[in-house]
C-alpha cells in the first residue's frame, strides 16, 4: 500500500512538472516545450528559429536583455531573436532588398515567452503600455517583430519618428507632424515590410506582425530551452 501511494505521489509530481499553470489565462491556450516539439515534427512552419541563422548580417539590439528598456532592468537572460520559420524567411528577402540600397534591419525584439509578458504586467500593473496577460502579447506567438533600419556603412539607425518603446503619440503608424525625413524613413520601412507579408501595428512604427499571426498560439518556452 505504501509503495502504491508513493507511486501515485510521484506521478502527481511528474504531471505537475509537465503542465504549466497560469493565473491570467486558460493553461490549455499556452504552449510549452513538449507539445511544441511534437507539433514541429509535422509542421515545420511552426518552428521558432533564430533569425540570425537565416539572416546572417541582421543586427540585433535586444533591448529587453539589457537595462536599456522601459522596465530599466534586463527581462531576458539571452540577447536572442527567434521567430516562426516563415517570418525568418521573409525577413531574409527584406534584408536582401535593403542591402542593395546600403541599408539593413536592426531587431529590438521578436518572440517573447509568455512568462515574460506576465512579468511585464506584474511589474507595471497596467495594460496601457504592456500586453494584457489574459490575452498574451502578439510577441508570444512568434510572428511579431520590433525593428528599425540602419545604414550599413555607419551602423547608425535611420531617423525615425521616435525611439523604440517611446509610448508617444508620435510613434503612431501615420502620425503626420514630423520632419519629411522621418516620415520618408517610416514609410520606406512600411512599404518593404508590407510587400513581404507584414502589417504595421497602428500605434508603434517599429512593430510588425506577419500575416496569419492569430493562427499561431501563445508560447511559453524560454530562449534557453529553444537552443539551436
Ligand atoms: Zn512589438
Amino acid at each position: 500500500m505504501k509503495k502504491f501511494l508513493l507511486t501515485i505521489q510521484s506521478l502527481m509530481v511528474f504531471s505537475f512538472a509537465l503542465a504549466q499553470h497560469y493565473i491570467y489565462i486558460d493553461s490549455n491556450k499556452v504552449i510549452g516545450l513538449k507539445p511544441y516539439q511534437q507539433k514541429i515534427v509535422d509542421s515545420p512552419d511552426y518552428k521558432l528559429v533564430e533569425i540570425i541563422k537565416y539572416v546572417p548580417n541582421i543586427v540585433l539590439d535586444i533591448r529587453y536583455a539589457t537595462k536599456n528598456n522601459f522596465m530599466h532592468r534586463p527581462m531576458y537572460k539571452l540577447a536572442k531573436a527567434y521567430a516562426r520559420l516563415p517570418v525568418a524567411l521573409a525577413l531574409k528577402v527584406i534584408q536582401d532588398e535593403l542591402n542593395k540600397q546600403g541599408l539593413g534591419l536592426k531587431i529590438y525584439d521578436s518572440y517573447r515567452p509568455y512568462a515574460v509578458t506576465v512579468m511585464f504586467y506584474e511589474m507595471a500593473k497596467d495594460t496601457t503600455f504592456v500586453a494584457d496577460p489574459r490575452k498574451g502579447s502578439r510577441h508570444n506567438r512568434g510572428c511579431a517583430i520590433d525593428l528599425t533600419v540602419i545604414n550599413l556603412k555607419t551602423g547608425k539607425e535611420l531617423n525615425m519618428p521616435t525611439d523604440f518603446d517611446s509610448f508617444s503619440v508620435k510613434a503612431a503608424d501615420n502620425y503626420p507632424h514630423l520632419s519629411k525625413e522621418k516620415i520618408a524613413n517610416r514609410e520606406m520601412l512600411k512599404s518593404v515590410m508590407q510587400a513581404h507579408g507584414f502589417k504595421i501595428y497602428h500605434s508603434e512604427w517599429w512593430h510588425y506582425d506577419y500575416n496569419g499571426w492569430p493562427s499561431f498560439p501563445v508560447m511559453d518556452i524560454a530562449f534557453e530551452e529553444l537552443g539551436q
